[in-house]
């Protein structure tokens, strides 16, 4: 059976002590965990990630990449400077980016190829807002997003970790089913084995209010190979639980 992945995205928040003190507490957790696990942090703390977590086995990643490779883009942060940081992963197309950024299916996709060439795993973010899913939108819109990123990576596409985000769950304590969550990671991975014979290997996470009592019910779902996890990433009793269910 693979190993699932549970990845914390801490989103804008944390400092130099309070993350220091967050990852001593999950660091003492974590010699009975089994399963994969990173804490994607703002850009800033990558160094301090570099050197509080060597030879740790939680990995680090950052939370976006910039779809160019150097120049005059201010503000922006490529993938070989991640990579120069020790960076394992990289949110792509999270619904924040999306939504207040106005990051495109194209741009997402051109992000994740920037990753994938610098060696880091991009974990692109796909998922339907609320109006879309009342619509019967689900499923076109999830294979939107992901078909965007499959064209644009080829034979690369194996390399990727998905994670299916419904936008109407993120923070708002609204969980999607685990039926339902299953029902939309059966058809990505559908989408996936069209595209590459690797994609039962390939990691489908899911996201939107997971947490310490939903956890284990979510991940036990035949496609929910792990999670991405907002709120609960940032307390260290809650995502130990959410490890400790990831690795039964
Ligand atoms: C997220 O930001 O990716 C997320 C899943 O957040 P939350 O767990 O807080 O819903």
């Amino acid at each position: 059976m693979k190993s699932k992945l549970i990845v914390g995205n801490w989103k804008m928040n944390g400092g130099l002590q309070a993350n220091s003190a967050l990852l001593s507490a999950i660091q003492s957790g974590l010699s009975s965990v089994t399963c994969r696990a990173a804490v994607c942090v703002p850009s800033p703390y990558l160094a301090q990630m570099q050197t509080l977590l060597v030879g740790s086995s939680l990995a680090w990643g950052a939370q976006d990449v910039s779809a160019h490779e150097s120049g005059a883009y201010t503000g922006e942060v490529s993938a070989s400077m991640l990579r120069d940081f020790g960076v394992r992963y990289c949110l792509v197309g999270h619904s924040e980016r999306r939504q207040y950024h106005a990051e495109s299916d194209t741009l997402v996709a051109t992000k994740a190829q920037r990753a994938l060439s610098a060696g880091i795993t991009p974990i692109v973010c796909v998922g339907e807002t609320q109006a879309e899913r009342a619509a019967g939108q689900t499923e076109a819109v999830v294979k939107r997003q992901l078909a965007a990123v499959i064209h644009a990576n080829g034979h690369c596409i194996s390399e990727i970790v998905v994670a299916y985000e419904p936008v109407w769950a993120i923070g708002t304590g609204l969980t999607a089913s685990p039926e339902q969550a299953q029902v939309v990671h059966g058809l990505l991975r559908k989408q996936l084995q069209a595209a590459t014979a690797q994609a039962d290997r390939m990691a489908i996470l899911y996201g939107g209010s997971m947490n310490a009592e939903n956890a284990a019910t979510l991940l036990a779902q035949p496609d929910v190979d792990g999670g991405l996890i907002g709120g609960a990433a940032l307390k260290a009793d809650d995502f130990l639980t959410i490890l400790a269910s990831a690795s039964r």
